[in-house]
Parts: structure tokens; sequence; C-alpha cells
């Protein structure tokens, strides 16, 4: 069974400038409508093969992006089974631990989503850390951007995965997932993922950089974290098929190229990671497909 750990919700009202601004200046595919606007109907379609998935929206007010955690909430709820919700809070806000409060005791949400450099922030900053022991306290997984982005917002400085060194050593027990395995800086990343159990990897996104992913998996299994790196698509930006299909067309090249090549094994597995259980959540119940009811004889009727 395939489990997603990054896919996105958010509709055009969630993204404003500076944000909407940039998109169209970087790739024309990524403000397309169908990426900017995520309805439950569209995320099903993009979310197979993986049965089961973890969704989120984003906060930053210095990037002009703010999806309502109520809003994932019933996005989730009208999603269904196998879709588990995580917040995102920005920790620029005053009001942050008490919205983390709010959402893991009234909303359900499973986790929390961070992008520091979106928030124009670092995670260093003290009123990123409160957001962090908070998470510990609760027992809610992070899943933080680290890594370069191509909005202007923040600085690439405070985008360094090296920093969430200082971060697990603060707090053991917190559960993090590097989106995007720190792209570019991939090595920083499994370095950080080696010295500290509780610190994960996410192949979302880097599909489309086949240089970036092979170095970084090729990385991972040198120092020994691969096991630690877990399935992302970056749905709706990449649908997970063509998530899966790119990470099959990239080890199947270095397989034939790379000194440290992932065997086809290490790839299932890396597919097949019960990340769930790993980020110490429980399994959401997947929700079998309905049957298809035969269309009754109506001709008696007639
Ligand atoms: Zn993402």
């Amino acid at each position: 069974m395939i489990s997603d750990v990054h896919t996105h919700f958010w509709t055009p009202d969630h993204q404003g400038p500076p944000w909407v601004d940039g998109l169209g200046r970087v790739s024309r595919s990524l403000s397309a409508e169908d990426i900017d606007s995520v309805t439950a109907g569209s995320y099903s379609e993009r979310k197979l093969p993986a049965e089961r998935t973890i969704v989120f929206g984003l906060q930053a007010h210095a990037s002009g992006i703010f999806v309502p955690n109520d809003a994932v909430a019933a996005f989730v709820r009208e999603v269904g089974g196998g879709t588990v919700g995580f917040m995102s809070v920005d920790p620029t806000r005053h009001d942050a631990v008490d919205e983390i409060e709010r959402c893991h005791a009234d909303l359900g949400l499973k986790g929390i989503k961070l992008g520091p450099i979106y928030q124009g922030t670092s995670p260093l900053n003290p009123l990123v850390l409160r957001v962090f022991k908070t998470a510990e306290r609760l027992g809610l997984p992070v899943m933080i951007h680290q890594g370069a982005i191509f909005a202007n917002a923040g600085r690439l400085a405070d985008s360094l995965p090296l920093l969430l060194d200082d971060v697990a050593i603060a707090f053991p027990d917190l559960r993090m997932v590097v989106a995007h395995m720190g792209h570019p800086w991939i090595y920083e990343t499994v370095v950080v993922m080696r010295r500290h159990a509780n610190v994960y990897a996410d192949t979302s996104a880097i599909p489309s950089r086949p240089t970036v992913l092979a170095n970084a998996l090729s990385a991972a299994k040198e120092y020994g974290v691969l096991h630690k790196v877990l399935f992302g698509s970056d749905s709706p930006m990449v649908a997970a098929e063509r998530a899966v299909e790119s990470l099959h067309k990239v080890v199947a090249r270095m397989q034939q190229i790379a000194y440290t090549p992932i065997t086809d094994e290490e790839l299932h597995d890396l597919l097949h990671r019960p990340s769930f259980e790993l980020l110490g959540m429980p399994e959401p119940p997947v929700v079998p497909e309905p049957p298809v009811v035969p269309t009754p004889d109506l001709a008696w009727n007639a």
C-alpha cells in the first residue's frame, strides 16, 4: 500500500500577492487552474495510486498564502477515508500556539505544516521554536519546507536544512519530515537525518529535477538513511502517478550509471514505507471502492 505524505489543498481564494504575481513568472503550468484549485474530485483523481495521504494547506502571510485550517478539516471530511489532514500555522502570528491547540483538539488535524522561508522567518526564531515545542508536547509530526523556494519571501540562508540540527537537538521527540529532501541541499538533509532518529525526508517535487533526485537517493543510501525517505508527490503540482513513474525512471537510469544505485527492492520499500506508523500516527482506514451495483431491470414496471 502506497502512502503519500505530501499533498496540498488550496483554492484561488487562499492565494494573493506576492504569491500570485510570482507564479506566472516562474511557470505557466504552476499558475494553471487545475493546480490552483483543489477539489475533492480532482484530489481523489490525482492521489492514485496512493491509498493513504496526508494533505495540508499553508499559512504564510509573507508569501500571500492563507489556507484556513477549518477549510482543510472540511476538505478532509469531504475526501473521506485514507486521507489525514495537517494544520498549518504562521509562527509570526501571536496566536500560533492557540491555533495549534484548537486544530488538535477541535478539528482532528494530526500534524503541522511549516515553511519558515515562505513565512519570512527562520526555524531558529523563538516564535518558530515555540511551535516546535508545542508540536513535541502534543505528539504532532511537523512537515517542514526547509529548502529553496522561487518566491521572494524570506532569506535562502534561513531555508538551509542544516538549521534543523539545532531544532532536533532541542526537541528530540519531535518527528519532522524535511520536504523535497531539502532541495537543493540534499547532503545537509541526509546528515541531519543520520544524527536524529526522528528526522525524515520526502521525495516530493524533486523527480522533476532528476539529477537532484538521483544524488539525493544515492546520498541517503551512502549515509544509511534511505529507510527514512518517505514517498511524497506534491500533488496537485505533481500527480502521484507521475511522481511514481518518475521515481521508477530515475532509479532505472541510476542502475545504469550511478556509483551508488538504488535497487528495485529499495524503491519498492520506499514506495510502500509505513509512513503513518513512522510518524507516530494511526493509519487511516482505507474505504474500499463502492461495489458496482448492477442497474436493476425495471422493464417489468413499465
Ligand atoms: Zn509541497
